[in-house]
């Protein structure tokens, strides 16, 4: 049974009068989703590219009964507990070399509000007047309006245009372009007023999964380090594999100054996040003199219970073959994408690592795309959890989906395809 229709709850990005009912979820398994009415969905897009592993994976699911048992929240700012350190432990050795410190908060919004914050108050305390923040065209670092303020204006933005704080923006670096963005940045950070460059290192999500090499990433990099720049690294939904590597900076060797972490964090489980920084920025708020102090907090920071499921997932990082199920996916994503590259329906076919996107060619795109209802509808009565961004699909799949998954999933876009581009 759907949703009532009387149902008080408002939907995140669901336009009710076109939505007035949702379908009921009762279960979640590995890559399903089973609803109430017997469907059994494959989650396609990792429930919003959170889930890794799978849903409800056991280990997660005992480490997180077990820590009940003990501690279930306690305010952060007075104590400090066994499952932050463990994670923050962990996560400075996993992280790219000379991030050293860790600050947790709840969602990737918080993450980049907490990294922002961090890179003001940097130069605040330093007494350089840097405020300025560069960002890519078409990037996103969450809905509250500190990171609105960092993210393209758009559909999403325009409502809330006068509270967003101006910010300087370079060009994507579109394949064959790139000399473009170097040169805006360049510019921009010899300026000498720049803060911070904010950027999703590889792949911009929700801005299309707009892909660009490493190479370029680390060139930005360059530019940033002669320009006295802080670089932030956005990793919420690049991490924990999602393009093949555990983070995607490690791809181009570099090491930001600033680092985002949240969604596949906790495998997907809970909500937690984690903003990571190199010692200056640490240092620069470490004082006698408490108006240094960093003042930033979430009521729920570093909840013992999302800590317990992040420490989980990391070990299972560390004592199973994640990266090498990472790679076999990877290489059976390609497989399947192949067989799209001389269809003349799709357009910018393209892949990083565990991601793969394509463009169906339609005579308009953009989020509000006429097709999106289509094929929203078309993956719906495949029962494939799928939500093109406009008229670029794309497939974000947890880890455990098996091969025939994948073959469902590409099938169902050939399909889409055929009843859109008739
Ligand atoms: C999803 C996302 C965010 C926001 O994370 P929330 O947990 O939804 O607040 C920020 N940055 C990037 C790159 C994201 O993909």
């Amino acid at each position: 049974m759907d949703k009532p229709r009387s149902s008080p709850v408002w939907h995140p990005f669901t336009q009710h009068a076109l939505r007035p009912t949702l379908p009921v979820v009762t279960r979640a398994e590995g890559a399903y989703l089973m609803t109430d009415d017997g469907r059994r969905v494959l989650d396609a897009i990792s429930s919003w590219w959170v889930i890794t592993h799978g849903h409800r994976h056991p280990r997660i699911v005992a480490a997180v009964k077990a820590q009940l048992e003990t501690l279930d929240q306690v305010i952060f700012a007075e104590f400090t507990h066994e499952p932050a350190e463990r994670v923050a432990e962990r996560l400075v050795a996993l992280a790219p070399p000379g991030l050293a410190h860790v600050f947790y908060s709840d969602s990737g919004s918080t993450s980049v509000e907490v990294a922002l914050k961090m890179a003001l108050g940097y130069w605040h305390n330093v007494g350089e007047r840097r405020r300025r923040i560069v960002v890519m065209e078409h990037s996103y670092h969450g809905d509250t309006v500190g990171t609105m303020s960092v993210g393209a204006r758009s559909v999403f933005t325009a409502a809330y245009e006068p509270l967003l704080f101006d910010v300087a923006q370079v060009p994507f670096p579109t394949a064959g372009r790139e000399e473009a963005t170097f040169v805006a940045l360049d510019t921009l950070c010899r300026a000498g007023d720049v803060a911070a460059f904010i950027v999703e290192p590889l792949v911009l999500g929700a801005g299309g999964m707009l892909m660009y090499s490493a190479a370029v990433l680390a060139e930005m990099a360059r530019i940033c380090a002669r320009g006295g720049v802080l670089l932030i690294a956005d990793e919420v939904m690049t991490g924990w594999g999602r393009t093949g590597s555990m983070f995607a900076c490690e791809q181009a060797g570099i090491t930001p100054d600033i680092a985002c972490y949240s969604k596949g964090l906790t495998g997907g489980l809970l909500p937690l996040a984690a903003t990571l920084c190199r010692p200056e920025i640490f240092t620069a708020h470490w004082s006698t003199d408490r108006r240094r102090t960093f003042f930033h907090s979430s009521s729920y920071t570093a909840n013992p219970i999302a800590c317990a499921a992040a420490a989980e997932n990391i070990a299972i990082w560390d004592e199973e073959p994640v990266l090498g199920r990472v790679t076999e996916l990877a290489a059976r994503q390609s497989r399947e994408l192949d067989r799209f590259r001389d269809d003349r329906r799709f357009l910018n076919v393209r892949q990083s690592g565990t991601i793969t996107a394509m463009d169906i060619a339609a005579p308009d795109n953009g989020y509000l795309a006429a097709i999106g209802p289509k094929l929203h509808a078309s993956f719906q009565a495949a029962n494939i959890l799928l939500r093109p961004l406009g008229n670029t699909v794309y497939v974000m799949p947890p880890y455990c989906v098996t091969a025939d998954d994948l073959t469902a999933i590409y099938d169902a876009i050939r399909v889409a395809a055929d009843v859109v581009c008739r």
